[in-house]
């Protein structure tokens, strides 16, 4: 009897990595896409000689995920991020400042105040107070270091990462290291100076032409079917397998299968499993997938020189700015900007700040970061090129409560073997994790 391929359903980088990683073991394999594209958030853009980036603008490759791209045969298009990119910036009080994740080399910034050094100093002296189940980030880093440390540092470094709200984030779910250096050194800087060395390693790449070029390499080496516009909406027992169910470009149809893997959205999949587990369909639909905004922003020959050289800057919530914080482009990867221009990535939105689509409208909102952002870096020309992406679900939080929701994930994969879900709600939201999580799925 003819082997049944898995169902892949979602061509995300999840999916996507997924199918590579059976392909390479022989096991036949068949992907389910809703869109007309594969790729998921991975979306490159091309406008007047910039190369764009509307989803995920660079990845922090480890030596494994290099070699993964080697494998892949992307060696060519790898850009590796400028020694600049190491400088990162913070935004308090109208200013810039430069920051280092170094607890000394904060120590001796002018960017928090004494006081707030003083507990940094003295975190060490603190003793660990346990605490009963998951811990928010501001109740973790409140209770550590204080509040300025909470607002000024991490707020913005996670909103960096998840656009997230550190009151609702899971502390061991978006830095899990931090109570584990609690728990076993007593003291998170202490933790810290004692994995320094073993915390680096990762380069910050992307790739020439956009970041779409690793996706659609992936689509280029998968040698199994690939139905685009092909929704999965439930799944059901079978006598000894699943059903499938799906809308193929408007039409209904049903497939068996033994094995699905789901690498679609939380609420995509809660969906999907409804009929199997409505309780994990309902905590997966509840997952919080914030909108944003992404607006790039391409300035003349006014803006040399006065763009930080660095990776970028963040902004923390109590800066009271509209936006969350910029890459900038020209400094970190130069080749993807035209010469003698100046671009900007800047992030909208998120769990914060989603509210001010609906209070401004995207095209003002737009207007008061293109000003805010101008007046910030001392800038009286406006920009020559702008592009704005709108994700109106665009990254899952990683909220206290989802220690709970893993569990019950595992409890139903037991219960329905061949079942498997997957997607960055599941194995963190960095690409290069989700690559790497594809290796337990085959
Ligand atoms: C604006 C933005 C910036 C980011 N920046 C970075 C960054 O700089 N570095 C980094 O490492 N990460 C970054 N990320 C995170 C990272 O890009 C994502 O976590 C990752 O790409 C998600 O991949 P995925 O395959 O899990 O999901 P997705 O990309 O969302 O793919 C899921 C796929 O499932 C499909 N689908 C949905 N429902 C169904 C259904 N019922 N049936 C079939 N298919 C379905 C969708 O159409 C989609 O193609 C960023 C994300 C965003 C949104």
């Amino acid at each position: 009897m003819k082997t049944q391929p898995v169902i892949i359903a979602g061509a995300g980088i999840a999916g996507l990595s997924i199918a590579y990683e059976l392909q390479q073991k022989g096991i036949p394999y068949e992907i389910l896409e809703a869109g007309s594209h594969a790729g998921g958030v991975i979306k490159s853009l091309h406008v007047d000689g910039y190369e764009l980036d509307a989803g995920p603008n660079s990845l922090a490759a480890s030596p494994e995920i290099l070699a993964y791209i080697d494998q892949l045969g992307l060696q060519d298009k790898v850009l590796e991020a400028t020694a600049a990119s190491k400088n990162r910036f913070l935004v308090r009080n109208n200013q810039l400042h430069a920051v280092s994740p170094h607890p000394l080399k904060i120590l001796r910034s002018n960017y928090i105040s004494g006081a707030a050094k003083w507990r940094l100093f003295t975190e060490r002296f603190h003793s660990p107070r346990p605490v009963e189940g998951e811990e928010s980030v501001t109740s973790f880093v409140t209770r550590r270091f204080g509040r300025e440390i909470n607002e000024y540092l991490f707020e913005p470094i996670l909103s960096g990462i998840y656009a997230g709200n550190p009151d609702l984030m899971s502390i061991s779910e978006v830095l899990p290291m931090l109570p584990q250096w609690e728990k076993k050194y007593g003291s998170v800087t202490k933790g810290l100076m004692k994995n320094m060395k073993t915390m680096g390693g990762r380069k910050i790449i992307a790739f020439k032409g956009g970041n779409a070029v690793l996706t659609e390499k992936l689509l280029s080496l998968l040698t199994g079917k690939i139905r685009l516009n092909c929704a999965i909406t439930g799944v059901t027992r079978g006598a000894s397998d699943y059903i499938v169910q799906y809308n193929e470009n408007g039409s209904t149809g049903m497939q068996n299968a033994e094995r699905v893997i789901f690498a679609t959205p939380a609420y995509s999949t809660a969906v999907a499993i409804q009929g199997l587990d409505a309780s994990l369909a309902s905590q997966l639909h509840d997952i919080p997938y914030p909108r944003m905004g992404v607006l790039h922003l391409g300035f003349g020959a006014e803006a040399q020189g006065k763009a930080p050289e660095g990776f970028g800057f963040l902004v923390p919530h109590a800066a009271g700015k509209h936006f969350l914080g910029a890459l900038c482009n020209t400094a970190v990867f130069p080749s993807r900007v035209p010469e003698g221009k100046t671009l900007f990535t800047v992030f909208v939105g998120g769990a914060r700040q989603e509210q001010l689509f609906d209070q401004l409208g995207a095209e003002k909102l737009q207007q008061t970061v293109v000003k805010e952002l101008m007046e910030l870096l001392g800038l009286k020309i406006p920009p020559e090129m702008q592009r704005f992406s709108q994700w109106n679900r665009a990254i899952p939080q990683l909220n206290v409560g989802h220690a709970q929701i893993r569990q019950q994930i595992h409890f139903f994969e037991q219960r329905y073997p061949g079942i498997r879900l997957a997607g960055n709600y599941v194995t963190g939201v960095a690409v290069p994790a989700i690559i790497q999580a594809a290796k337990g799925y085959s």
